[in-house]
């Protein structure tokens, strides 16, 4: 009751289009369900870049709406509300079901393609996660190593002992952990500490300008010794050009993923890109 009166007492507040946005996105996350069954929300991939072998080797699976009458919606304008109000689950469980279904398609054809979803901190709470991923595993076919799970860094999962003891469990199943958005959380000591990661991904502001800006250069070099020192794998999100790729590789990153290596696209698309990187 209590919340639901300071609910109130924001919405008093609110001015029209402050009202407006969020009565817009209360009705979005009550068609979620439509949604995912309609195939409105679909999933795109976007392929990550083995720097060794110089081929895609997995893709991240990124969430779209397509709406049918407010057109596409960007990720940032529904996956908060959606977690806000506990559908989280539900839409984490279409993502990863379709990415393995998916990565199953890809690997009859001979392309296997690893997949990483983004998992939100909130279900890393809930005592269902890996015996849910450990079953759709099963259900495609898929062999663990082929997951990556995403987590974003955020002070509350690293004081969570729950959470570090079900990344550990998954871990063990042979799922590889990513620590998403490296560098802009607030506890990134804790993290590198106690979470059972095999993967560090440097955030894209880092990136960006990794040619230009010196600071930036002397931030990604220590980051990617200090995750190799620790045996982690490093991934660097926002790669936008030649110049900002021939950097990494010169540090010795191992994988690649932003516009100058691909877009996110239909998983058709991300097959032939493969296909056609193969045959070159
Ligand atoms: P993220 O996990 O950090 O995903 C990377 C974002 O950077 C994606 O935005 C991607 O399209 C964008 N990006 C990729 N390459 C480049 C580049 O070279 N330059 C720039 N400027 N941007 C690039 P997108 O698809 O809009 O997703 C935004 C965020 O929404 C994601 O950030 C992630 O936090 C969240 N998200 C997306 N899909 C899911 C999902 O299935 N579940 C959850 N929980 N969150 C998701
Ligand atoms: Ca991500
Ligand atoms: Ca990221
Ligand atoms: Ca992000």
């Amino acid at each position: 009751a209590q919340r639901a009166h300071a609910a109130g007492r924001r919405w008093e507040r609110a001015s029209a289009d402050e009202r407006e946005a969020i009565d817009w996105q209360l009705s979005l996350v009550g068609e979620l369900d439509q949604a995912i069954a309609s195939g409105a929300l679909w999933v795109a991939y976007q392929p990550k870049l083995d720097i060794a072998s110089g081929r895609i080797t997995s893709a991240e699976a990124l969430v779209r709406w397509q709406h049918p009458r407010r057109g596409n919606i960007p990720p940032d304008q529904f996956v908060p509300s959606v977690e806000a109000h506990g559908r989280a689950q539900a839409m984490t469980a279409h993502v990863l079901h379709t990415a393995l279904a998916d990565a199953a398609s890809w690997r009859k054809i001979g392309r296997p393609i690893g997949v990483a979803v983004n998992v939100s901190a909130t279900l890393l709470s809930d005592d269902r996660l890996v015996a849910e991923i450990g079953a759709a595993l099963a259900r495609w076919r898929i062999p663990a190593d082929m997951l990556t799970l995403e987590v974003t860094e955020s002070a509350a999962i690293a004081s969570a002992d729950a959470a570090i003891e079900r990344l550990g469990e998954l871990r063990q199943m042979g799922v590889r952990i990513s620590i998403d958005d490296y560098g802009t959380g607030q506890s990134t000591m804790t993290y590198l500490k106690r979470f059972p990661a095999t993967e560090l991904k440097i955030d894209k502001s880092f990136i960006q300008n990794l040619a230009t800006s010196r600071a930036d250069l002397i931030l990604v070099r220590s980051t990617i010794d200090l995750a190799h020192a620790l045996g982690m794998c490093v991934v660097a999100e926002g790669v936008e050009d030649a110049d900002c790729l021939a950097k990494l590789v010169e540090l010795g990153c191992d994988t690649a993923q932003g516009w100058h290596i691909g877009r996110p696209m239909p998983g058709e698309n991300l097959a032939l890109m493969q296909a056609w990187q193969r045959a070159a």
